[in-house]
């Protein structure tokens, strides 16, 4: 799918990271998938809709998912949920924390919030 504008405000920014521009959305694969639900009850990004009709749920809003979540993905009985090409989930994250340096912006982020994440 190609990438989508984010359609939750709430969602526009990964660590202060224009989220439009991270390519991470869910992909199903409509062949596997058998409708059981449990992606679509499941997460509370409103990524997904059911499509009663045919039985398979569908991305609507690829672009609210959380970045490296893939809770989804996890639940899917058939795997039939996936965030990269083949089975490197893991490499595609850690470029995407590469490429928007996103350790600079935590290290900032761990500071401005010190109040409330401190133990
Ligand atoms: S969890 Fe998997 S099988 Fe179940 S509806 Fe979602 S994509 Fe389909
Ligand atoms: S990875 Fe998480 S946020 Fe993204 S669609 Fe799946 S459950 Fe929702």
């Amino acid at each position: 799918m190609d990438n989508q504008e984010v359609t939750d405000p709430k969602f526009a920014k990964y660590h202060g990271v224009d989220r439009n521009q991270i390519q991470w959305n869910p992909v199903i694969d409509e062949g596997k998938c058998i409708g059981c639900g449990l992606c679509v009850t499941t997460c509370g990004r409103s990524v997904y809709k059911f499509d009663f009709e045919n039985k398979k749920t569908r991305v609507v809003n690829p672009n609210n998912c959380l970045v490296a979540c893939q809770t989804c993905a996890n639940l899917c009985p058939s795997h039939a949920i996936n965030f990269a090409d083949g089975d490197r989930t893991r490499e595609k994250v850690q470029k995407i924390v590469k490429d928007f340096k996103l350790l600079q912006k935590v290290k900032k982020e761990l500071e401005e919030r010190k109040d409330s994440l401190k133990y």
